[in-house]
């Protein structure tokens, strides 16, 4: 509500209350116990071991999901070997493209479906899952689809063929997005493919496994099995597949690096990041404020390019600080259902306690601590939105990802320093520019190291556009024709 003050001035008035909208569970059918996806069939893995996948917002259980041994990995390797020599291998390009068309729209009719269960396995707020996730998901495959029967035209003059079985291992974050991105390039070249997705995010691949299921996929050329980080490394290591495709943490890349050095294995390795996002003082501040919230507390900064560190020209510092302290009053953290809901639940509670763990380095670090005074739910995983400022640059609040709604702010002059401020991290994915003159956007672009710069705009993808990183952050590229690359021998 906006009240008008004495000398005329617009005060905003934050208190305002939406009453509650909650997103219906209807559509969400969840099973109460899933199997691994091996050739097309949902099968017992022959470890007989199954875990359980919880919703972080409420820490009810939701179901539970079979956790593939070394065995369970090699029957799927083997599963997607056939269909890769048997019969996706040899299929026309344009008859596999109608298998991955086919996907999309599917994806497409049971985008609500998909949202609900995106939301309450992972915590994300149905407003994100619902209008960035899924329409995401859908985009790639069909996107993919498109470039299927025209790889000649997307490498001229060059000589392409598939590499063979893929083993594709994702994170939590985007869990389903994540899966988009591996399998849609990989079966547009005419790869088979293993999938892991992450231990606490499994239910909205096997939903997906339960499409390609119905899209009459050739079996094996598509499988998706469940299990935690040793199914990861049984598949990195397993002796018959040809690239892996990795999206995780720094340290698991590190180890996977390790374990095909030596071999003939392709891989790329989408790690983490400590995106800057930097106001120059010819910004449009408001424009400005609004894109460094969503940088960083989007998906409760659970994103591998959030803008988590934020750099202000000190000319207008004051103002900006007090511009996002108070949107940050404004944000609304709780149950991720309600279409009103800006910050969900942080993902698991080992992911809490982390960011926990750095809010307590940042007070004793000396550095000055400022919190949303918002109410959060008793139960569930939640943390206020967060900002630090008083942040040396050697701070490892400004160094290291803490992969959650934690803002550091600092200041600079020029352009020189906050070029060299932004750079010196051990990560390189993205970076933020928000300033009026386009010079300025183009003399950053090209110094700044990092794989996706935006400028006056933040967290926007697309799948023509390439993504990926520098330095720590990984190599290889996902996405538009540097992703199809990714998957053929050129
Ligand atoms: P993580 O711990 O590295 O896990 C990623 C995946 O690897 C999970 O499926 C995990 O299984 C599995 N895994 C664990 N140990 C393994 C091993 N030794 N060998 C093979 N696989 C193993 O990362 P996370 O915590 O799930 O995800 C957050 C990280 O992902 C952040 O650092 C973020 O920046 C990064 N990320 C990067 C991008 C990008 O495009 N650059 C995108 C999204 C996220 P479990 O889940 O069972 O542990
Ligand atoms: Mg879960």
């Amino acid at each position: 509500m906006a009240k008008t003050t004495k000398n005329n001035t617009i005060k905003l008035n934050f208190d305002t209350k939406y009453a509650p909208a909650p997103e219906s569970k209807a559509s969400a059918k969840i099973d109460a116990k899933y199997d691994l996806f091996i050739n097309g069939k949902f099968e017992k893995p022959s470890s007989k071991k199954y875990f359980d996948t919880i919703n972080p917002a409420t820490e009810e259980k939701l179901s539970e999901v079979a956790d593939a041994n070394a065995a369970d990995v090699d029957k799927a390797v083997k599963a997607a070997r056939t269909a890769y020599d048997k019969t996706w291998g040899k299929m026309p390009a344009k008859e596999r493209a109608k298998y991955i068309y086919r996907i999309a729209r599917m994806i497409q009719e049971r985008a609500r479906e998909f949202s609900v269960i995106e939301t309450l396995d992972g915590g994300k707020p149905i407003r994100e899952s619902r209008d960035v996730d899924v329409p995401l998901v859908a985009n790639h495959f069909f996107y993919y689809a498109g470039w299927a029967d025209k790889l000649e035209y997307a490498f001229p003059n060059k000589k392409i063929a598939p590499l063979g079985v893929a083993g594709q291992i994702i994170p939590w974050n985007f869990p389903l997005l994540m899966a988009a991105w591996k399998i849609a390039p990989a079966l547009a070249t005419g790869n088979t493919v293993v999938l892991k997705p992450a231990e606490t995010t499994p239910l909205t691949a096997l939903k997906l496994a339960e499409i390609i299921q119905e899209s009459d996929l050739p079996p094996g050329v598509v499988n998706i099995i469940t299990g935690a980080g040793a199914t990861g490394a049984a598949i990195v290591n397993h002796p018959d597949i040809n690239k892996i495709a990795f999206t995780g943490s720094t340290n698991v890349g590190k180890i996977i690096q390790k374990a095909v050095a030596g071999t003939d294995k392709k891989v790329t390795l989408e790690l983490g990041g400590k995106a800057a996002n930097i106001i120059f003082d010819d910004a449009p501040l408001d424009q400005a404020v609004e894109g460094i919230i969503n940088g960083i507390f989007f998906n409760q900064g659970h994103v591998c390019c959030a803008g988590s560190r934020l750099f202000v020209q000190e000319s207008v510092y004051d103002t900006v600080l007090r511009k996002l302290k108070d949107r940050l009053e404004s944000l609304i953290v709780g149950d991720p259902l309600d279409k009103n809901t800006d910050i969900g639940a942080i993902n698991s509670k080992e992911q809490m306690d982390n960011i926990v763990k750095y809010l307590k380095i940042g007070e004793k670090e000396g550095l000055d601590m400022y919190q949303s005074s918002c109410p959060i739910p008793k139960k569930g995983f939640f943390i206020r939105p967060t900002l630090f400022t008083n942040v040396a640059q050697s701070s490892r609040l400004a160094q290291e990802e803490i992969f959650g709604p934690v803002l550091t702010i600092q200041t600079f002059r020029t352009d020189d320093e906050v070029i060299e401020k932004a750079n010196n991290t051990p990560f390189g994915l993205s970076a933020g520019v928000w300033t009026d003159k386009g010079s300025k956007i183009f003399n950053l672009t090209t110094k700044l190291r990092a794989g996706v710069i935006w400028a006056n705009t933040y967290n926007k993808f697309d799948p023509t556009s390439p993504f990926g990183g520098y330095k720590e952050s990984g190599y290889g590229r996902e996405g538009g024709l540097h992703g199809l690359g990714a998957y053929l021998n050129l």
